[in-house]
């Protein structure tokens, strides 16, 4: 029998690195609404950044097959051979790189390897120092932090298309910057790297070798505004460059748990990281990923043109909103409008006032920018949409929110 329950142990201490770890808000909030929903309120809901189709059938097929074919075992940690071989084939392809299979390594999702490379290029407690971008996913800050890495933010500006000025990024370069963060298309604004802004960063790395780039492009194949461009494509950036992508968002398979990182030297480390932590990626999911990049590509091609149909359907909407304007996202699946005049209007102290009430008075679910690390100066107050939801549903939670704001205008 266990001795009963009797109380935190004083003498047993939760680690500063533990206490002060950061999280995904998104998940916080998520659990907000779940328990709105529990009580029976009707919630439309933006907040989940997944695709909302089902894994297309081959590839269920595929994870079945595998079941039943007896592949239940652990694979090596580094993925197996056929999955390293076709998504080496398939990432090289849409960048026009030559990627080896060996230098590409299979992990539970794409997310591990941002902790993975801030792990493997900096000390710590050294003053080791990683630019990342803000707005930005809230795991790039939480692994530097817990890595004892010195977080250096990088604003992406509304004006710029939310990218960063190329001469921001040089005068944030000290001898003790190690990697930079770049991700594009761009999770929470939709914003796209340009060409000519790539190789304006390009040309600034150039002339600090020191630094490593991890570029997260787990939105590649959601890119709707001319070819998907990558900076490892510029001259000198490929063998510095982690390239990270994934089968989540392109064949909507974010619970199979399937990502995979390409670049020759760290490739054996993340290895290592793989044997350390989750031994291997499942090998079901391993083989319905292969079957994800190998087989036919008309559902993943169906899911983009619904993204590009709804991005247009949102976007249009939310500029009818009073005080809103949304700029028109070049990929992922997330509209950032502007809503400082909206906050205004509506006596709204800042975003994350407005989204709650957005929640609680118009059964409406979104993030703020809060939760994407801190506002950009100058820039105002901004909430996310993830639109992968029904064009019936985007209608009806922006006509909501619309709702809202006429009623609350002051
Ligand atoms: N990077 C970004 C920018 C993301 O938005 C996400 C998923 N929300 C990930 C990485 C992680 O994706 P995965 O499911 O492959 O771990």
């Amino acid at each position: 029998m266990n001795p009963p329950l009797d109380g935190p142990n004083a003498a047993l201490k939760i680690s500063r690195r533990g206490e002060n770890l950061g999280t995904e808000n998104a998940f916080v909030v998520l659990a907000e609404v779940n328990g709105l929903v529990r009580q029976g309120r009707d919630i439309v809901s933006f907040c989940i950044g997944q695709p909302d189709f089902p894994t297309p059938s081959n590839i269920q097929e595929a994870g079945v097959a595998a079941i039943h074919g007896g592949k239940h075992g652990y694979t090596p940690s580094a993925g197996i051979d056929e999955l390293r071989a076709a998504a080496a084939r398939d990432m090289g392809v849409r960048r026009g790189l030559d990627i080896a299979p060996e230098d590409v390594v299979v992990g539970a999702g794409a997310k591990p390897f941002i902790a993975y490379t801030i792990a493997s290029v900096t000390d710590f407690g050294a003053n080791d120092e990683v630019i990342y971008p803000v707005p930005g996913f809230p795991i790039y800050e939480s692994q530097i932090i817990a890595n004892g890495a010195v977080p250096v933010p990088i604003y992406l500006k509304e004006s710029r298309d939310f990218a960063f000025e190329p001469h921001e990024l040089e005068a944030k370069i000290t001898p003790q910057t190690r990697l930079l963060i770049l991700n594009t298309p761009h999770n929470p604004t939709g914003g796209t790297l340009k060409r000519a802004d790539l190789e304006a960063i390009a040309e600034i790395l150039r002339r600090h070798p020191q630094i490593w780039v991890f570029a997260d492009e787990i939105y590649s194949r959601l890119s709707y505004e001319g070819e998907f461009v990558s900076v490892a494509q510029f001259p000198g950036m490929f063998a510095r460059t982690v390239i990270s992508d994934g089968a989540s968002k392109t064949w909507a398979m974010t619970g199979w748990r399937i990502g995979f990182a390409a670049n020759r030297t760290l490739a054996p480390v993340f290895t290592r990281w793989i044997t350390n932590t989750d031994s291997c990626a499942s090998q079901i999911s391993q083989w319905a990923a292969v079957e994800a990049i190998n087989g036919p590509q008309d559902a993943a091609e169906a899911m983009r043109g619904s993204f590009v149909e709804r991005r247009d359907l949102i976007v249009g909407l939310l500029n009818q909103v009073p005080g809103f304007t949304c700029k028109t996202p070049g990929g992922a699946f997330y509209a950032w409008p502007n809503v400082t005049k909206a906050c205004a209007q509506s006596g709204c102290a800042d975003s994350e006032e407005l989204r709650k009430r957005l929640l609680y008075e118009a059964g409406v679910a979104v993030l703020a920018d809060i939760h994407f690390g801190r506002r950009v100066p100058g820039d105002g107050q901004h909430i996310r949409f993830s639109y992968a939801a029904s064009p019936a549903m985007i209608r009806e939670g922006v006509e909501r929110i619309a709702a809202f704001m006429r009623a609350n205008i002051r």
